[in-house]
């Protein structure tokens, strides 16, 4: 989701790592590789937040959105075809449903303000990079990486896109062999 002329609070990697690491703690999943999302979304989550909704939205209403949250709401939309893929373990689908997540956690509009003019926004306020940033360590917490030896294995570990685990082992300073 893209949250155009709006910037968030400055946050860090490790501050995101925290949020994503207490979410896991309170689910009870921080030593669970396969962070099963569905789950989560269905009945993780609504037992944190009383009023949170997720929904699922065929195609048209979504356009070219994979997923929407309205975080002052406490609603998370998917699209048809992406909560299909997230059911069957599709990487990127995952990482687009860990991606909202983070907006629902940390994008309420209160902690919200209005860019000034064309300047452009940095990377540490812009909402897209925390919730990608969230995502990756949702899905891949450090801890339990670091434990492995290859970029195949992160794959296969935690159901994320090679794109998702080569970055993310990068992030980490972990230097990995693509396949066992
Ligand atoms: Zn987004």
């Amino acid at each position: 989701m893209s949250h155009g002329p709006f910037q968030a609070q400055p946050t860090t990697k490790a501050a995101l790592e925290n949020v994503a690491g207490q979410l896991r703690q309170v689910l009870g999943l921080e030593k669970v590789d396969f962070f099963p999302v569905v789950k989560v979304l269905e009945f993780g989550l609504p037992s944190i937040f009383e009023n949170f909704v997720f929904r699922v939205k065929e195609g048209p209403a979504m356009g070219d959105q994979h997923g929407l949250t309205f975080p002052d709401d406490s609603e998370i939309w998917l699209r048809d075809d992406v909560y299909e893929g997230v059911t069957q373990g599709k990487g990127r689908d995952r990482f687009t449903a860990a991606h909202e997540i983070g907006h629902l956690l940390l994008h309420s509009q209160r902690f919200l303000s209005r860019r000034m003019g064309d300047q452009p926004i940095r990377t540490n306020c812009d909402p897209e990079w925390q919730a990608n940033c969230f995502g990756g360590c949702l899905l891949m917490p450090a801890i339990l990486v670091k434990t492995c030896k290859y970029i195949d294995e992160v794959m296969d570990r935690f159901g994320v896109s090679r794109d998702a685990a080569r970055h993310r082992t990068k992030q980490l300073n972990l230097s990995m062999q693509e396949v066992f």
